[in-house]
């Protein structure tokens, strides 16, 4: 039988989606295993930076005041009355030409006020006991790290949501978080439907083909920074489909099935989110490829029916599961980022619907191009190697030039957006 779908738009499909976002759980780990995962927790500094007043350069402690009369034709003479090295503290006072030789990252001693760089002074030690010379002034407070000039105590230099990178993590380091809140990846079931699927070990035999949206999707859950847990493959039978799936769905925050969401005669989805008692959000989608792609929700939770053809469930991951298993770690910028790129080739390809071309970013001459892939087909597997980036053609669009201008979703950049489909 024939059924009748009524497509929507992408945007209104997201925000579908995005009305079932959850405030993933948070769990706490160590330091050493945090990269790539989101803060659960704002990163506060826990004591002033510097911590102490300190010396940035290699020199001489001294007082400012007196270098006062110092130039060239008057060189003045200080007395050196200590030495330390970062990790050391002086325990003399600097008095009336005195110094103290100070390495970078030490604590000034008492007294001091300024930092003169070896490069401006003239040793004139004498014997044993040591003397420069200096033929400038400094001002009080050269060449000196202020206690605080970084940052005071109890500032919020990070935000809860934010993945966690180098930087993030020289901070933590910084400020004594040898744990972390960070958010818990929300858990992904996976199974891929069709009959003819064979394993990746399998031979092939005549009919069947190995199941490769299965690995596909790991990566892609993967790359989203979810945890995949992939639940099998299942031939297409209405009743063992519909058990697995119900047996699987509250094992996990999200549940994705690919194959069998069209309107073929095995395309048992529509039926199996109708006795699992799901409400189906949308079943069309104004885009190629993926226009078939679905989401239901079961209560508060989303299952994700995208196409069996590769490239159009690679799309409609990117466009729906992604974000939402992005958001799940606390980060409001859950989308991929949207640039303008020139097109590098010509697309001659008319677009009825709004097209995303699986494609590759390239940059050449400070400029960012934009190149299809390989075969623009949903059923094409072979594009997706290269893909990178999707390149939006708007529905109702004639074929594009090399040269225009067109704009791309970025998928393999580690930073977010918040935009939202216009
Ligand atoms: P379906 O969405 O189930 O109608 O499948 C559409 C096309 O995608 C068919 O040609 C299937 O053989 C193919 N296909 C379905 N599932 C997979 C899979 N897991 N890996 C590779 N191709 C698939
Ligand atoms: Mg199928």
């Amino acid at each position: 039988m024939f059924e009748f779908r009524k497509p929507i738009q992408i945007k209104e499909a997201v925000e579908r989606v995005m009305k079932y976002r959850i405030e993933g759980e948070s769990e706490t780990i160590s330091l050493r295993d945090c990269e790539g995962r989101y803060l659960a927790e704002d990163v506060i500094a826990s004591h002033p930076v510097p911590p102490f007043n300190k010396a940035p350069y290699d020199g001489y402690a001294i007082r400012s005041e007196d270098t006062r009369n110092a130039s060239l034709q008057n060189p003045v003479k200080f007395k050196v009355i200590d030495h330390i090295g970062a990790g050391q503290l002086s325990n003399r006072t600097v008095g009336q030409l005195e110094a103290v030789r100070i390495m970078t990252g030490a604590q000034m001693p008492e007294g001091a006020d300024c930092v003169a760089m070896f490069e401006v002074t003239q040793d004139a030690s004498e014997g044993d006991s040591l003397f420069f010379t200096i033929k400038r002034t400094l001002k009080k407070g050269e060449n000196v790290g202020l206690k605080g000039s970084e940052t005071s105590e109890g500032a919020v230099l990070v935000k809860k949501g934010s993945r966690i990178n180098p930087g993030i993590k020289a901070l933590l380091a910084t400020f004594g978080y040898a744990y972390i809140k960070v958010a818990r990846p929300p858990r992904v079931g996976l199974f891929a439907t069709g009959t003819e699927l064979l394993d990746v070990d399998e031979p092939l035999v005549p009919g069947k083909i190995r199941n490769s949206n299965a690995h596909m999707i790991t990566a892609q859950i993967k790359r989203a920074g979810g945890i995949p847990i992939y639940l099998g493959k299942l031939v297409d039978d209405f009743d063992l489909c519909f058990q697995a799936l119900q047996k699987a769905v509250d094992d996990v925050d999200f549940l994705i099935t690919t194959g069998g969401v069209s309107v073929g005669d095995y395309d048992l989805m529509p039926e199996i989110y109708d006795k699992l008692g799901a409400k189906v959000l949308f079943n069309k989608i104004a885009m190629r490829p993926g226009s078939v792609t679905t989401v239901a929700a079961l209560g508060k939770k989303l299952l994700f029916g995208l196409s069996g053809n590769p490239s159009a469930c690679y799309v409609g991951f990117e466009l729906f599961s992604r974000p939402i298993i992005q958001a799940a770690q606390y980060t409001d910028r859950p989308f991929t980022p949207k640039i303008e790129a020139t097109l590098g080739t010509d697309f001659p390809k008319a677009n009825p619907f709004t097209r995303f071309v699986r494609s590759y970013i390239d940059f050449d001459d400070g400029q960012v191009f934009v190149y299809p892939a390989g075969l623009d087909k949903s059923a094409v597997v072979t594009s997706l190697a290269d893909t990178n980036a999707l390149m939006i053609l708007p529905g109702g669009t004639r074929g594009y030039e090399k040269g225009d201008k067109v704009e791309v979703l970025l998928l393999e950049t580690l930073q977010g957006s918040s935009f939202i489909w216009e």
